[in-house]
């Protein structure tokens, strides 16, 4: 479907060589492990199958998605890769996923019997890996369930209907590398891989590291690196994470628009709705044709700034659901049809910069950028 708004109005320009220097780049600082590129939540905001096939152009093997469901529209554009989905409900039908050839996780013997039932039923075996909860507390099997997770993968492993490829767990403060519980969490893996290893499981992937593990701990590196937002080009860190590792991310995403109008405020006039910005001095303002509809968010309001030419322009007044008034200076230049880019500017804003402006995550920046906003693929 196309996105109801004129790609030339607004849009999330998509830098798909940004992409490829990124993962190349996390690549080598990796090497020997591989990476896994997650696709997941529409490949945070970017465009799931354009990015998928990017990145499988660029050599990578494994792509990891949250939900079955991901990795069948990843099937369905014709991807036949290596793609690991970790989510999914009690009900949700295992059987085409494990025919199309998805690996899928599992964290109780349940899960494991379902799996195991799943390429009964079509002559088939299901390729798993075992989730360990290594102290994130949410999906995992905990320490004192994990023994039994690994008596009943072996033995659907003799059966012949399961295939344990990976043992692996999630970090928990991965963006503060100094935190303990990230050495509590290695040692909480290496174990549970002991304990594996005692039940006759000798999966060949291991993999525990998401971008700020791949980047800060070269310890958790492991087999394979889950790469979601530094391949983005977003730090996971406001920017700590990247630079220590001596990588310059460059941004996927730009989000981008034309001025819809420019005009004078006098000095005492205010703008948008509740009137939450006054000028004290005689200025220009521009209209900026996207909103929080677009995944603009409220927040932005009078404390993030949009680029326009060599210059930082700041969000006046409150974002309304469409559009949003930019401050362009007094003797301000500009004409409608000029271009603004709210973030994803390599020189800045960045979406590490409206994250902290707004008090989020550059992660929760990138995947609001709703359905409305054409991707437009560079
Ligand atoms: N691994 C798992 C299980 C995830 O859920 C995610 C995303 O949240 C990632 C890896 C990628 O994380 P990041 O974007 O921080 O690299």
């Amino acid at each position: 479907h196309p996105a109801p708004t004129d790609p030339r109005t607004a849009s999330a320009v998509i830098d798909l060589g940004a992409l490829r220097a990124n993962l190349a780049a996390i690549g080598a600082l990796v090497a020997p492990a591989r990476v896994m590129l997650v696709v997941k939540a529409n490949a945070y905001g970017h465009g799931m199958l354009p990015i998928a096939r990017a990145a499988r152009r660029a050599g990578i093997e494994w792509l990891g998605v949250a939900t079955p469901q991901e990795a069948a529209a990843l099937r369905a554009d014709g991807d036949t890769g290596r793609v690991l989905a970790w989510l999914y409900g009690e009900d949700t039908e295992l059987a085409p996923h494990v025919a199309a050839g998805i690996d899928l996780t599992a964290h109780r013997p349940a899960q494991l019997a379902r799996l195991a039932a799943a390429a009964r039923a079509t002559g088939s075996t299901a390729r798993v890996h075992l989730k360990a909860d290594t102290g994130l507390h949410r999906n995992g099997a905990r320490p004192e369930d994990w023994a039994a997770l690994c008596a009943a993968a072996a033995e659907a492993e003799t059966d012949g209907l399961i295939e344990v490829v990976g043992i692996w767990s999630h970090f928990a403060s991965a963006d503060s590398p100094e935190d303990p519980s990230i050495a509590d969490q290695q040692a909480a893996y290496e174990r549970a891989g002991r304990i594996a290893h005692e039940h006759g499981l000798r999966p060949p992937i291991r993999h525990l590291a998401n971008s700020a593990g791949a980047l800060a701990t070269p310890g958790s590196r492991l087999d394979l690196v889950r790469i979601g937002i530094a391949g983005y080009g977003v730090d996971p860190a406001d920017g700590k994470l990247a630079a220590d590792a001596g990588l310059d991310l460059a941004p996927v995403m730009r989000l981008r628009a034309q001025l819809v109008a420019v005009k004078p405020l006098l000095a005492g006039e205010s703008v948008s709705y509740g009137q939450t910005w006054t000028a004290r001095t005689d200025t220009v303002v521009g209209l900026v044709p996207l909103g929080y509809a677009d995944g603009v968010p409220v927040a932005a309001s009078n404390v993030a700034s949009a680029r326009v030419g060599d210059r930082l322009a700041p969000i006046r007044g409150r974002v309304c659901m469409d559009q949003l008034v930019i401050d362009l200076g007094a003797g301000a230049t500009e004409r409608p049809g000029d271009e603004v880019v709210l973030f994803g500017a390599p020189e800045g804003p960045r979406a590490e910069d409206w994250a902290r402006e707004t008090g989020t995550i550059g992660y929760e920046i990138l995947t609001r950028v709703s359905g409305r906003v054409p991707r437009v693929i560079m």
